[in-house]
């Protein structure tokens, strides 16, 4: 390494990779990002509870102050407030900030990468080469440079949306869909889907049919079929589509194991098993990754920024709770139409202090737990049945002990 090698090097542009890039630049550690295309706009519809982004500077689009969930003769209105990141604001600002810092850009896609004692060679698929004493792969959900955790995951959410302008639409610019689990009299087969909403004003909207989780996932095509008999049946005539968005997001993707190279976002395991988001956790962690960072390289080097850092994304009560939230998953994969839709009426029955916790990337193995007791309870009996075969399944049993021997409360006080 020599003097003029950065401390950190940044694989990717994404939320992720900029939150950091901003963070440690601002820190005083010299910073250098590769991407594709470090400033190509970010192109997908970030959604978010309001409350999940308490603490963290993220400019909003738009807020509703209630979402609604509905499904087969019932429909409820969340007290609970949802908006939509302005994704154009929140990349330049990151840029902005990051750049205002010493940030350095590089275009290219990175390849592999050897470590030494003293820093990291990172290899493009040019065939130039970097090098930086930490690496941090911010590559998304394909990350090419930190090695996976095991097994790779199997279970995706997938989703077909289209920003659209119509004449007329029933659904109120205070109040967002958040799941619309009714179905039509001829729905072709497949898994079950939901419709989300984002009402705009009185004519722009964005709406997106989504498969929750599903194994196998199915072709987008069925989806974009599924999302376009809904619409006639709520009678929207179709206007123009100003925007289409495409989305397959790994749900189950396992934490990776320790090692030199750090992660953040998508490549770090980071995806909520039961929301498929990521951004909000992203935005709150690169800070505290950056300080560890700056703090291992300050006094031991590479190997320990790198030690501080997984220690810093995955300390023990988050890996239980991700325990508790794989077995969430694991429940709602096991589940038909009739069954997803009935969770769900059971699930957002109580008050939102009650489900809130299974939504939270912050919650603990402990508040995970009373949330599925309190659930279990509630649920009809094929439900509860349906659950108890979920139970004793291989992640049933991993979230049991997660949930017995979670981290001492003081410690989740701590993380909480
Ligand atoms: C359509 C869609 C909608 C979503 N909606 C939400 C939502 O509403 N709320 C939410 O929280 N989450 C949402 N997610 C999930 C998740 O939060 C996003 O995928 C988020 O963008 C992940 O951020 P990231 O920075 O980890 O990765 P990405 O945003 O995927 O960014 C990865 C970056 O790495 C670069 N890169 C990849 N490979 C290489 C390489 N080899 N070398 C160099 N650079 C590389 C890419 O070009 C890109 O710049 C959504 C995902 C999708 C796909």
């Amino acid at each position: 390494m020599s003097l003029s090698d950065p401390d950190l090097l940044v694989i990717g542009a994404g939320p992720a990779g900029l939150a950091l890039a901003a963070a440690s630049c601002e820190l005083g550690l010299r910073t250098t990002l590769v991407a594709p295309r470090p400033t190509a706009p970010w192109e997908a519809n970030y959604g978010s509870w309001e409350a999940d982004l308490t603490g963290i500077s993220a400019p909003v689009h738009q807020r509703w102050s209630r979402a609604r969930v509905c499904g087969e003769g019932w429909s409820k209105s969340l007290d609970r407030a949802y908006v939509q990141l302005d994704r154009r604001q929140l990349q330049q600002g990151l840029l902005e900030r990051a750049l205002a810092a010493g940030l350095v850009l590089e275009n290219g896609t990175a390849a592999s990468a050897s470590h030494g004692p003293d820093g990291s060679e990172l290899l493009l698929s040019d065939a130039r080469s970097l090098r930086g004493r930490v690496l941090v792969d911010c590559g998304g959900h394909r990350a090419t440079l930190v090695q996976p955790g095991q097994p790779v995951a199997s279970a995706f959410q997938l989703a077909w949306g289209h920003r659209i302008r119509v004449k007329l639409h029933p659904w109120s610019p205070q109040e967002m869909v958040l799941m619309d689990w009714t179905r039509g009299p001829d729905e072709a087969p497949g898994p079950p889907t939901f419709l989300y909403v984002m009402p705009f004003d009185e004519q722009h909207l964005f709406v997106e049919e989504t498969v929750l989780a599903a194994r196998l996932p199915p072709d987008p095509g069925f989806l974009q079929a599924r999302l376009q008999a809904r619409l006639e049946r709520l009678g929207l005539e179709a206007g123009a589509v100003e925007e289409v968005e495409r989305c397959v997001i790994p749900m189950d993707t396992p934490r990776p194991p320790p090692q030199r190279v750090l992660a953040l976002g998508g490549a770090a395991g980071m995806v909520h098993p039961a929301t498929g988001y990521s951004v909000a956790t992203s935005l709150r962690l690169a800070p505290l990754l950056a300080r560890a960072i700056a703090s291992g390289l300050e006094h031991g080097g590479p190997d320990e920024a790198a030690r501080l850092g997984w220690e810093t994304l995955w300390p023990g009560p988050r890996v239980d709770a991700a325990t508790v939230l794989r077995f969430g998953l694991e429940a709602i994969l096991s589940l038909d139409a009739d069954g997803t839709d009935r969770f769900f009426r059971a699930f957002f029955e109580p008050p939102p202090e009650a489900w809130a916790p299974m939504l939270s990337s912050e919650s603990t193995a402990r508040q995970l737990a009373q949330v599925m007791g309190r659930m279990f309870l509630s649920a009809d009996m094929p439900l509860r049945l349906a659950l108890s075969r979920a139970g004793m399944s291989a992640e049933g049993l991993l979230a049991f002990r997660a949930m017995l021997c979670a981290h001492s409360p003081a410690q989740d006080r701590e993380y909480g």
